[in-house]
């Protein structure tokens, strides 16, 4: 990640990048008064050059082509008539059906049982050594995770809404430290978890669009989930959008094979928060009023 230059903050793809696509998105922060270019080919600058749309503030994010194997792109920033760039090494690695959306079969299940007190866990995504995404600033997502998870945290453990206030609420971590999947899931299992409440923010495949993606996505593994998932989707852009008028989209309900929502002792759900690498989105979504939002969408539903 370059921080040295001030005006210009390049956060994807890091050096070294290897896409499975002939393409893949650049983005970044640069100073809004500028003008951005890429250019992607070898040791020199080569034509065409593309140019890069800032946004007003100041985030961008575009996709470029990579037309070789072995790819430099440059960076260019023209700035009150100065020029800076910055260089990549994206190597093409074209892997056939990496990406392949086959619908996930799971095991019928009834819903799991409640005895006693609601438990529910809080779980930041990711942390320490490994940082998830990252916004256009180059802020990683493990943050911005965290804060939301801790403002849940506060509002549940504060008996609000207050028929979850005879229940527990546990965070699987508190710091910025790497805790693994398995050691989420077996303190879940410890502390007797019915609800498991993951928080990320979403990023994208390199072939993807990164201006076309926006809005919150549930994710769920056993179809006794579904309904929490559908409930919970419509209960955040619903606060979300009172909030300012503006909206925060509906990216949708996903069935997926993920380790934290696949245990069938709890009602396991995957929340991502919006696109971090949005130039819109990001920037809006890691607001203290909006993640407040957020979090009063999920705790209606809880
Ligand atoms: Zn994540």
């Amino acid at each position: 990640m370059t921080m040295k230059n001030k005006n210009l903050i390049w956060v994807y793809p890091p050096n070294n990048w290897t896409s499975n696509f002939n393409k893949t998105f650049v983005y970044g922060w640069s100073n809004p008064k500028a003008k951005l270019f890429a250019s992607c080919g070898g040791k020199h600058i080569s034509l065409p050059v593309q140019p890069i749309r800032i946004f007003p503030n100041g985030n961008f994010a575009q996709t470029v082509k990579l037309p070789h194997k072995k790819n430099i792109v440059h960076l260019i920033q023209i700035l009150n008539g100065r020029r800076k760039i910055i260089s990549r090494n994206v190597i093409v690695k074209t892997r056939v059906g990496v990406y392949c959306n086959k619908p996930l079969r799971s095991k019928k299940l009834k819903p799991p049982i409640l005895y006693g007190d609601t438990v529910i866990v809080i779980d930041p995504g990711h942390g320490g050594k490994e940082h998830g995404t990252h916004s256009p600033k180059g802020i990683p997502e493990k943050d911005f995770n965290l804060q939301i998870a801790k403002l849940l945290f506060k509002k549940l453990s504060r008996g609000m809404p207050r028929h979850t206030s005879t229940g527990h609420t546990y965070l699987t971590r508190t710091k910025d430290k790497y805790v693994s999947l398995k050691q989420r899931i077996n303190f879940a299992r410890k502390k007797k978890c019915n609800i498991f409440i993951s928080i990320h923010h979403n990023a994208l495949p390199d072939n993807e669009d990164p201006l076309k993606h926006r809005g919150v996505g549930i994710y769920y593994t056993h179809d006794f989930v579904k309904p929490f998932a559908k409930k919970l989707l419509e209960s955040i852009s619903k606060e979300v959008r009172a909030y300012r008028n503006t909206p925060l989209q509906k990216h949708g309900i996903f069935k997926r094979d993920f380790a934290v929502t696949r245990p069938d002792f709890y009602t396991g759900v995957l929340i991502e928060c919006g696109f971090l690498i949005h130039p819109i989105e990001g920037e809006y979504i890691t607001q203290r009023k909006v993640q407040e939002k957020i979090v009063r969408g999920i705790l209606k539903e809880i």
